[in-house]
């Protein structure tokens, strides 16, 4: 008995020294390898017991992870309508209760999507602008640039994301593209919803209201930032019941639909940007629109919040 506990105290020295310089690693439940379309949004889970922190990035874009109440750690990732097929890297580091931190890098596969195409021709001068215009097409640019360019950190959003209007989308969908003359040009990067003129838009989630305003394209437009990336646009709007600056929340009204600025007729636009990739509101709504399907996590928060 007695030799058999001095072996014990032997062994138990012999490792102690090792032991404190490397405890043995918290485990850490990291996502599998991903796989999205072109336009697509995904949710990405970093689980774990003693999770203190969560950064990720992708590319040179910061991806904002939060946890409501407890572990895991979640995010919104975005795929740009544009985005080249290839396989990309996640960048995932989290960090546990003591300091200590571990790293993964999380292969993410962009598959590209057949999104509609048409061509036709137009007369050369359907192109020619005043300098006037030009000038009011930079003003617009420059608006949307500044109000894109410093997302809250904070994230205000929870599940589940609501319809801005309640008609379905028309026929110019997300992802289309024209071929005029040739020349391909920018996809649509929102979905076109066929509100007549005068339907109440309301606000997806809650946000900040970041821009108000008329431009020469999108006419009148509202933009919130729901923070950690994540911004809602809304574009041919007639009047705005919302300033800038002004906290909202999901439901909210913002405005009344119109056909305002370069459209044929009214409707509502509706545009989603995550960490500056242009993304399909309706993948949106298809995935995150009901409070129980991403997890406990946001049942949680969602309970919290009543
Ligand atoms: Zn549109």
């Amino acid at each position: 008995m007695k030799r058999w506990a001095a072996f014990i105290l032997v062994v138990f020295f012999a490792l102690g020294g090792s032991l404190a310089l490397a405890a043995a690693p918290v485990a850490i439940l990291w996502p599998k390898p991903l796989e999205a379309f072109q336009g697509d949004l995904l949710e990405v889970r970093v689980d774990g017991d003693e999770l203190l922190a969560v950064d990720g990035m992708l590319g040179k874009e910061k991806v904002y992870f939060s946890a409501n109440v407890k572990t895991p750690f979640t995010a919104l990732i975005g795929i740009d309508v544009e985005a080249k097929p290839a396989t990309v890297k996640l960048l995932l580091k989290a960090t546990v209760s003591g300091g200590q931190s571990q790293q993964r890098e999380i292969p993410l596969r962009i598959k590209s999507k057949a999104y509609r195409q048409e061509s036709f021709n137009v007369p050369p001068s359907f192109d020619q602008m005043s300098p006037e215009t030009l000038a009011e097409i930079r003003r617009e640019q420059a608006d949307f640039a500044r109000a894109f360019a410093v997302t809250a950190a904070e994230r205000w959003w929870q599940l589940p994301f609501v319809r801005p209007v309640p008609q379905e989308a028309s026929a110019s969908s997300f992802g289309s593209r024209r071929i005029i003359n040739g020349v391909p040009r920018a996809p649509h990067t929102g979905t076109d919803l066929s509100a007549p003129a005068g339907t109440e838009v309301v606000a997806v989630n809650h946000g900040k209201v970041v821009l108000v305003g008329n431009y020469f394209f999108a006419g009148g437009s509202v933009v919130l930032d729901h923070g950690g990336g994540l911004y809602s646009m809304y574009f041919h709007l007639s009047e705005f019941k919302v300033e800038e600056g002004a906290l909202v929340r999901r439901g909210d009204v913002l405005a009344l639909s119109g056909g305002t600025g370069r459209v044929t007729g009214p409707h509502l636009h509706w545009g989603m940007r995550l960490n500056n990739t242009r993304v399909d509101p309706l993948v949106l709504l298809r995935k995150f629109s009901s409070p129980t399907e991403s997890g406990d996590v946001n049942k949680a928060s969602v309970k919290a919040e009543k």
